[in-house]
């Protein structure tokens, strides 16, 4: 059985064990193991080389729901989708959502992941009650802000390497339609953007850009900004149509390349005239618009991809983040897929979740080896000068320094490890700390958190 992550890079060798009933699951393996639901993580924070991979995916039972709060219990193999059949017709949706919802609950916590109502809701883990942990010596800790605080906090954005998550207690949000009211909004460049992002943020639960990563001059960073509420009319509460589409193989590599992908974002932009349209939508289309394409990572073809996601804090000033785009304009690397929003302040519950106040970008690069790599390196040494981070969740190859720079209490997290818990991802970013800089490093982290 082979498992990979969404991105298809890298891949790893690893033995796959099934555990379709979290109450009596078995941790025991010859090395370290790692839990695995449906591999939507990017890069290999979801893989074990040499390991094994728990797959929870099967264990997605409801295990209760309280229609007068919203408050659910189910096993962490559930995914968004499962939920969401479950809650629309109930009249609730998520509090927070990723851009697919083939996620399950345990891989939301472990990523600490966060949506389009970031600026308004925060991260998925401020949404979480509590959560039961097992831990490799067998026992069984309810964690929550008030029970198990340390190690509730270590689990969110914990990259499931504090045990294994049974179950996953979540407050839903109440809705009385599918549909979401949305407005789009087209931008001419990033100076555009943020005047309409400071303008409308206000205005919408949920927002996001789709930008033209390879607009050059004038038009750096063009695109259509896309906000949404849900509807406050009551209208049907269904739940979103199965996928109509499959990429039925591997894309030959140049189906993708400088030609195709400005082709695409050139005719992208300018398929909305008007600077502002309005109309409702249902929800599936507003937030999933890639889960309409079955397996439609595999249009990068059997190199894989590399998604890269960085957050940079920002005060007014945007010589950064101009720099930035204009590097990945002028690489001619990125893809069509890159999506721009300003994270709001609302702190994470977790040591290692990835937002920060500021504007984050999210893009795919076909993975053309070295190229890629060294372009990947530059925009990382940019976001370390800016006091940004890059998102692990997506990453396949930071280095160990950058990693540790932008999360520098990685050191007080690793206390919470479960000895019998690694991941490929871990290994690579932690391999080369310095023993004596991780001592000396000690002091100076207390109180990060
Ligand atoms: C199209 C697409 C859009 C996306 N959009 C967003 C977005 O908008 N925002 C965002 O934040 N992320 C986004 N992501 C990333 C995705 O939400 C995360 O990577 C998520 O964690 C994947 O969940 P999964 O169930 O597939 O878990 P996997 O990828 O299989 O695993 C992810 C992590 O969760 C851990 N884990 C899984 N189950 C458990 C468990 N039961 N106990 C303990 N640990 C566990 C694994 O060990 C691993 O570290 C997107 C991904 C895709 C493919």
């Amino acid at each position: 059985m082979t498992r990979t992550s969404w991105g298809n890079f890298p891949r790893a060798q690893q033995s796959v064990r099934r555990v379709d009933w979290l109450s009596d699951a078995d941790l025991k393996a010859d090395g370290s193991v790692l839990p695995y639901a449906y591999g939507r993580s990017y890069g290999d924070s979801c893989l074990n080389d040499g390991g094994t991979l728990l797959d929870v995916s099967g264990a997605g039972r409801l295990i209760g729901f309280d229609p007068a709060t919203g408050v659910m219990r189910a096993e962490a193999g559930m995914s968004l989708a499962q939920l969401l059949e479950f809650a629309v017709p109930r009249g609730f949706f998520l509090p927070v959502t990723p851009g697919t919802k083939y996620v399950s609950l345990g891989g939301a916590v472990a990523n600490d992941i966060h949506g389009k109502n970031h600026h308004r809701a925060g991260t998925f883990g401020r949404h979480v009650q509590a959560l039961e942990l097992l831990r490799s010596d067998g026992s069984r800790l309810v964690c929550s802000r008030t029970e198990n605080p340390e190690l509730f906090a270590a689990t969110v954005g914990g990259l499931g390497l504090t045990g294994l998550v049974t179950w996953v207690e979540l407050s839903l949000r109440p809705i009385v339609s599918a549909t979401i009211d949305t407005e789009t909004i087209k931008f001419a460049n990033l100076d555009d953007f943020f005047e309409v992002s400071a303008a409308s943020d206000s205005r919408f639960e949920f927002t996001v850009s789709w930008v033209d990563c390879a607009a050059q001059g004038k038009r750096l960073g063009r695109g259509l900004y896309m906000g949404g509420n849900h509807a406050t009319e009551p209208g049907p509460l269904t739940a979103s149509p199965p996928p109509r589409l499959a990429a039925p193989f591997n894309a030959p590599d140049f189906a993708l390349n400088r030609w195709t992908v400005t082709a695409f974002n050139t005719a992208y932009y300018h398929k909305q005239r008007e600077r502002v349209v309005r109309k409702p939508a249902h929800y599936e289309g507003f937030f999933y618009p890639l889960d309409a394409v079955n397996d439609w990572n595999r249009i990068y073809g059997a190199r894989g991809f590399l998604q890269y996601q960085f957050v940079l804090p920002f005060a007014g000033d945007t010589a950064a983040i101009k720099e930035i785009f204009a590097r990945i304009a002028a690489s001619k690397l990125g893809s069509f897929l890159a999506v721009l929003k300003m994270f709001g302040d609302l702190p994470s519950p977790g040591m290692l979740s990835f937002p920060l106040p500021g504007v984050t970008l999210a893009l795919d690069f076909p993975n053309e080896g070295q190229k890629t790599f060294a372009l990947l390196n530059d925009l990382d040494a940019l976001i370390r000068q800016g006091g940004g981070r890059v998102y692990p969740a997506k990453d396949a190859r930071m280095s160990g320094a950058s990693f540790r720079t932008f999360f520098p209490n990685w050191r007080e997290f690793s206390e919470y490890i479960d000895p019998a818990f690694s991941s490929s991802f871990w290994r690579r970013v932690t391999a080369d700390a310095p023993a004596e800089a991780v001592v000396q490093a000690e002091p100076q982290l207390a109180g990060v958190r």
